[in-house]
Formats: structure tokens, C-alpha cells, sequence
């Protein structure tokens, strides 16, 4: 369901404009409008969903397939020494539009983006419950 205030979905139907990379029936991908590094990107459903509990597994499937072209298109273009796939969801993890996308952010030697978190330990207590919790 299409939100009429949400600026990615006016995006994906053309009423903003954008620097447009790629686009199907599906998906849309942009250049970031403010962009952590050279050739920094967006992949955005044409369909509104919040976030990626919210995404249907098709559309999911695609945004993936589509993240892997570009991914071998920045590579082949780009003096990249890698690549951040990345997808935030809610307020917490630094999401700050509410309409599902995918960042594509090449990663070169001394740019400034960081990512680094403190690495926790793993106890039998902590190991056990979260086995329990989450196994599938
Ligand atoms: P997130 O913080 O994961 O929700 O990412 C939102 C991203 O959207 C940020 O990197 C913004 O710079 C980018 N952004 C916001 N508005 C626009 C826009 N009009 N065109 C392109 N990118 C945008
Ligand atoms: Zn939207």
C-alpha cells in the first residue's frame, strides 16, 4: 500500500525526482541523495512496505537479484576495494525512511564510513537460550 507522504514512494512514481540508476516494474534504484561514499545507492520497492518485515518475499527476491547487478556493475565502474550491503529497520538501527530500501555503499581505502561495533562474548547460558529462542 502506497503512503501519499512517503518521499520514497513519490520517488518511485516520478513525482521527485532522482538520480535513477536502474528501474523495473518492481524496484527503483537511486543514488543516495547524501551519499556516505562515491556511487553510494538505493534500492527501493515501487510498493510501499516499512520495512523489511513488512516486504513480500517476492519483492525481497527481487531486491536482492537487482543489489547483486548493481554490485557487479559498481565493481566493474568504480575503483571499489568492497562493497556494504545494508538495510536498516527502525528508528534504533538508523532507519530513517519508512518505506523498505537497500544501501549499496562501495567502500574505498581511507573513506570515512564506519561501521565498527564492541564484539560481545558468547557464554553456554547465552548460547543455549538464543539456540532455543531462534533455531527455525
Ligand atoms: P536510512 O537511514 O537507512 O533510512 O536511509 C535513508 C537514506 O535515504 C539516507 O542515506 C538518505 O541520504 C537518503 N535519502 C533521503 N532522501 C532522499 C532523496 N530524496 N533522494 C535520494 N536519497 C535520499
Ligand atoms: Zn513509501
Amino acid at each position: 500500500m502506497r503512503d501519499n507522504n512517503c518521499i520514497f514512494c513519490k520517488i518511485a512514481k516520478g513525482e521527485i525526482p532522482s538520480a535513477t540508476l536502474y528501474e523495473d516494474d518492481l524496484v527503483k534504484v537511486i543514488l543516495d541523495i547524501s551519499p556516505a561514499t562515491k556511487g553510494h545507492a538505493l534500492i527501493l520497492p515501487k510498493e510501499h512496505y516499512d520495512n523489511f518485515y513488512e516486504i513480500s518475499e517476492d519483492c525481497a527476491k527481487h531486491v536482492i537479484v537487482t543489489a547483486k547487478k548493481m554490485a557487479e556493475k559498481m565493481k566493474e565502474q568504480l575503483d571499489l576495494e568492497g562493497l556494504n550491503v545494508l538495510q536498516n529497520n527502525g528508528e534504533i538501527a538508523g532507519q530513517t525512511v519508512f518505506h523498505y530500501h537497500m544501501h549499496l555503499i562501495p567502500r574505498y581505502k581511507e573513506d570515512q564510513v564506519n561501521m565498527d561495533w564492541n564484539h560481545g562474548e558468547v557464554t553456554e547460558e547465552y548460547k543455549e537460550d538464543l539456540m532455543q529462542k531462534l533455531s527455525l
